[in-house]
């Protein structure tokens, strides 16, 4: 089966709702695409002495709400089409939680895992010195992703300062802390989420004190997801996680932060003590009260999407479930807390981060979590109040506000 494109689905998302919101011919057609976009080939001095080429890009997809804001993924399967559709998302996203942002994003097709934490170095700087010009927070400003970190945003803040010849931290935001780097950045993702698994409980009016929970996924937004749910739900028990080298699950509970300690030893989630091996795909259908999708595109489909047996979805990753998946999901009274709600909270922290750098005055990490929790409790409530009243599911809703919002801006400028 050939791969889904995730840039096709997120028109296909977009289509849906401007056709309920009955947005004009041109609007709708500048939503559909980039407003531009870069491509470079980027030649690396290997350890080795040899010369390996790269393909990096850069889209910015919108900038109507303000400068473009979003992150770079440094993968093996990269494409032109998944930056573009996680550029429009960031696009949704910005608007959503109402930050004066539009959306962007950027990677390079590499595998991290094969390369030295030299060659990572010059790769950063690689990608900086291509697209420095077009950067900066009047402009568009990167951050960290899959495969990405804190390390590789601080090359680049060097690289594009020792370029510009003066202090710009805001350029990039997920640095490390002494560099400029937010309190609360790390688990921003994964903390905007279970903010909104809460609020969707009292929506609900579950109860998730004693919640069953399984994460896919146990990078940044899943390790974190993993240790916080209990942390704010006030307990719960973790019935399995997983990576891309396959899952651990066990019935009776897995200790969240001794499974961050064992991922952090060995590399990966399999081989826990106490757990047995199961699969990505049987993961995702395990009986349980929250899943949380934390790895990449398109894993509820239409067919596995009836065998999903969770009461709440939360999106960690972005781009988890297709629209055929959706109505599904649906149908089945599935609660989804769609990704560019769920996953809002790492752009949030990142804009505090921006607007702290550029204050140069630091907040507490009390004060973040406090304008994070109603940035993301706000936008929530809005996206749950907008699906109850037209009886429709939260990812459309969810695109129904944001892209008021965009389609408003365009407006006001005189773009349509
Ligand atoms: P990460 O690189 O820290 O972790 C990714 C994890 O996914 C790793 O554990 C990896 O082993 C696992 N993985 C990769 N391929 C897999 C597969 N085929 N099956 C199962 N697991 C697989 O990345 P992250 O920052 O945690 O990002 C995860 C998702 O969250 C992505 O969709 C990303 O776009 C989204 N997201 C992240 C942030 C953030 O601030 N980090 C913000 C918003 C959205």
């Amino acid at each position: 089966m050939a791969a889904l494109n995730p840039f096709a689905i997120a028109q296909q998302q977009l289509d849906e709702a401007a056709e309920r919101l009955g947005l004009d011919r041109a609007t709708h057609e500048l939503l559909r695409w980039p407003m531009r976009e870069y491509h470079f080939t980027l030649p690396i001095k290997m350890d080795n002495g040899r010369t390996s080429i790269f393909k990096g890009y850069r889209v910015q997809y919108n900038n109507a709400r303000g400068p473009t804001k979003g992150g770079l993924r440094w993968h093996p399967e990269e494409t032109i089409d998944t930056i573009r559709a996680l550029a429009a998302w960031m696009t949704w996203k910005t608007a959503l939680v109402d930050i004066p942002l539009g959306g962007g994003k950027g990677g390079i097709t590499c595998n991290p895992k094969e390369l030295s934490e030299a060659e990572k170095e010059r790769l950063a700087r690689a990608y900086i010195r291509a697209i420095w010009r077009e950067l900066g927070v009047d402009r568009d400003v990167p951050a960290p992703d899959v495969y990405t970190t804190p390390q590789i945003m601080a090359w680049m803040m060097d690289e594009y300062e020792t370029i510009v010849g003066h202090s710009h931290p805001g350029v990039i935001t997920g640095k490390p802390l002494p560099i400029g780097g937010s309190p609360g950045r790390t688990d921003a993702t994964a903390r905007g989420g279970v903010y909104c698994v809460r609020e969707a409980a009292k929506a609900l009016n579950l109860d998730l004190s004693n919640a069953t929970y399984v994460i896919q996924g146990f990078g940044n937004a899943g390790q974190f997801a993993a240790t916080l749910h209990r942390e704010i739900l006030g307990g719960g028990t973790l019935l399995a996680v997983s990576d891309s080298r396959g899952g651990a699950i066990n019935r009776k509970g897995i200790n969240p932060a001794d499974m961050v300690q064992h991922k952090l030893e060995t590399g990966t989630v399999t081989g826990f003590p106490g757990t047995e091996l199961i699969s990505n795909e049987d993961l995702l259908e395990l009986k349980c009260d929250v899943l949380y999708p934390a790895a990449l595109e398109a894993v509820i489909t239409d067919r596995n999407a009836q065998n999903i047996n969770a009461r709440i979805v939360c999106e960690l990753a972005n781009g988890p479930t297709t629209p055929e998946a959706d109505k599904i999901l649906q149908d089945k009274g599935v609660y989804v807390l769609p990704d560019f709600l769920a996953n809002a909270g790492g752009v949030t922290v990142s804009y505090f981060e921006q607007v702290q750098n550029t204050y140069n005055y630091y907040w507490s990490l009390e004060e973040v979590h406090r304008q994070l929790d109603l940035k993301m409790s706000r936008a929530f409530h809005d996206v749950h109040e907008m699906s109850q009243k037209l009886k429709t599911h939260n990812r459309l809703a969810a695109y129904m506000l944001a892209v008021t919002r965009v389609a408003e801006a365009c407006k006001l400028r005189g773009w349509v």
